[in-house]
């Protein structure tokens, strides 16, 4: 078990556009097994490769429910929308809202190399565009129409 650390903006890595993963090797594996345990340790609802320094197609999330890794996500479908208040932890102390889609249809490869087709709503929703986000180099607050420090 390794927490690796998070990056924050402005570090390039998370403005780069990542490369996807060609082959599930062993160190694709260390890296969800990592990416996992980091975001369990910050409470994190989602984790993007770029955001632990990696510039890969590498994103896992949990939204209370169920735990997704999801290995070149690709967003094929998105439908309706919805507005809330989004934080991410490559950048502390700030909250926004952002309007996403309400929910997204997602194509991806998980470990075992097998395609994952999954239909996403709400809370999950969100967290899948925010972390394909970062797999692009964008960040939440790109999409922000307000921004705050998460004390005011
Ligand atoms: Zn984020």
């Amino acid at each position: 078990m390794a927490i690796y650390k998070i990056v924050a903006v402005p570090e390039k890595v998370l403005r780069q556009k990542a490369k996807p993963v060609t082959k599930i090797n062993a160190g694709v594996l260390r890296l969800l097994d990592n990416m996992k345990d980091t975001m369990y340790a910050y409470d994190g609802l989602g984790l993007a490769a770029p955001q632990i320094g990696v510039s890969k197609r590498v994103v896992v999330i949990d939204d209370g429910e169920k735990y997704y890794e999801l290995i070149n996500p690709v967003i094929l479908e998105s439908e309706g929308e919805q507005t809330a208040s989004e934080g991410c932890l490559s950048v502390p102390g700030v909250v926004g809202v952002v309007t996403r889609a309400q929910k997204v249809r997602v194509k991806a490869m998980n470990r075992d190399g097998e395609e994952v087709d999954i239909l996403a709503a709400d809370l999950l929703a969100r967290a899948m565009q925010h972390e394909i986000d970062h797999l692009e180099g964008i960040v939440f607050t790109d999409r922000a129409s307000s921004i705050e420090s998460e004390n005011n």
